[in-house]
């Protein structure tokens, strides 16, 4: 009998013998392509020798220095090369070992910046109904997802949610794309004046959804509005990078594209791409000066902040990122899946809805195509999905869940960049057979 606290504890898992590539093997020998490179982190693919030996080399000199000793080389420049990668007022980056400390990091920090400058009533975050922040109490607090903070309720922080930016479903049809992305944008500034703009710390957003609807991308001029609104009444937009960003949607941030600088912004899984366990929370130079000229101190961190063998393993993968062009690879590999999704399944009746950018897809299963009707929440569809395409070989990420009394059913492609042509046909045959099996 197995020890291990598995997150589901009904499920029986294969245990996993090697990686390679796009693929893992369980020990049954049995093969699987990475479809979703997990959760959106193998971006590399598996087995990738440059960041082993990087690891390797690094445990060979210091595998750990606590912070509060030691900076480390491989964390100062991976630093650097951020930094020359991030959004033009990013300037500073805090390093952590994963998503939720991420995020966690972000809001403690935005709260201080405002506590340094005497700002000490600001209490509120505003975010989105359908988001996922993690799974730390004030990150969950953040995200909108109910049955994932309904246990917790009674310890979440004040935070309150208006709606995504969310075209298939949220868009009137009476409505142009521009005129829908304004008024979800200004959903934000009626929520700033029911809280009153000085009692609010940020807005905080995925700039392409993921763990809860499926890489769902920004309608155009959304966060163009939020980043006017959040100037307007001297609230911080932290932007949550954590699954799209990294070259992800097919530019190192997803929020380039948007055309904005977020205040702050949060990364992780890509980062270390499944090799080490990194995030990192970057904000910009005034953030970060307020609190040198302040008090001097970050009020928050934990043991493993800026882990040398972390950082050596995300430096590679950085470099790797940049120099072999892979970020313009995931580009033009994501414009062949979208091309290929949506010639097998735009005719589908039970696919309402294929979505994302980069190699960050969604697809949105329905009970009927034409009139968007959901499959209820009792016939969920999206487990069933994913163990039928573990059962033909592939990976893919099932989501669902109720919000604003609509089910959705959503499945996530998060392929490793370097896949190629003939991984694509793969990806769709299997997912084509796993529909038709799941449902
Ligand atoms: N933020 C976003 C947008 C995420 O998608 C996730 C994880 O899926 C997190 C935060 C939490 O990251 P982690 O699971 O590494 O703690």
């Amino acid at each position: 009998m197995s020890h291990v606290f598995p997150r589901h504890t009904k499920a029986n898992l294969p245990t996993v013998s090697h990686g390679e590539g796009v693929y893992l093997y369980d020990k049954n020998g049995k093969q699987y392509f990475d479809g979703s490179g997990g959760a959106a982190v193998s971006c590399l693919g598996h087995g990738d020798r440059d960041v082993i030996d990087a690891i390797k080399a690094q445990l060979d000199t210091a595998a750990y220095a606590h912070t509060s000793f030691l900076t480390s080389q491989p964390a100062e420049e991976l630093a650097d090369k951020l930094i020359g990668l991030a959004p033009p007022n990013i300037d500073r980056v805090y390093f952590v070992s994963g998503g939720s400390e991420a995020v966690e990091s972000a809001l403690k920090l935005a709260r201080q910046y405002f506590w340094e400058k005497g700002e000490t009533k600001r209490k509120y975050f505003i975010a989105r109904r359908q988001s996922y922040h993690g799974n730390t109490l004030a990150a969950l607090a953040t995200g909108g997802n109910e049955w994932r903070r309904a246990p917790f309720s009674p310890l979440m922080i004040e935070t309150s949610h208006i709606a995504p930016c969310f075209d298939y479903r949220e868009r009137k049809d009476d409505e142009t794309l521009s005129e829908y992305a304004l008024r979800a944008a200004n959903e934000l500034e009626t929520e700033i004046l029911r809280l009153g703009a000085e009692n609010v710390i940020a807005f905080v957003a995925e700039p392409v959804v993921g763990a809860t609807l499926g890489a769902v991308p920004p309608v155009e001029g959304y966060f163009k509005r939020i980043r006017e609104i959040c100037d307007q009444y001297g609230i911080l937009l932290i932007l949550d990078e954590v699954m799209c960003g990294m070259g992800r949607t097919g530019t190192m941030f997803a929020s380039e594209q948007e055309g904005i600088g977020p205040d702050i912004v949060t990364i992780a899984k890509g980062l270390g791409a499944g090799y080490q366990p990194i995030g990192a929370m970057l904000c910009t130079a005034e953030i970060y000066s307020t609190i040198e000229n302040g008090s001097g101190f970050f009020q928050h961190g934990h043991t493993y902040i800026g882990h040398p063998t972390a950082c050596a393993a995300s430096l590679t993968v950085v470099n790797k990122l940049v120099d072999h062009q892979l970020v313009e690879r995931c580009a033009q590999m994501g414009e062949k899946l979208n091309t290929a999704l949506r010639s097998t399944f735009s005719q589908h009746p039970h696919v309402g809805n294929i979505r994302g950018r980069g190699l960050f897809r969604g697809l949105e299963i329905v009970e009927d195509r034409e009139s968007k009707r959901p499959f209820s929440p009792e016939r969920a569809v999206h487990k069933k999905i994913k163990n039928a395409a573990m059962d033909a070989g592939l990976f893919c990420y099932p989501m669902g869940g109720t919000v604003d009394g609509v089910h959705g059913d959503h499945i996530l492609l998060a392929p490793p960049f370097i896949l190629d042509d003939s991984h694509i046909d793969e990806i769709t045959d299997k997912l084509s057979i796993a529909i038709e099996r799941g449902l």
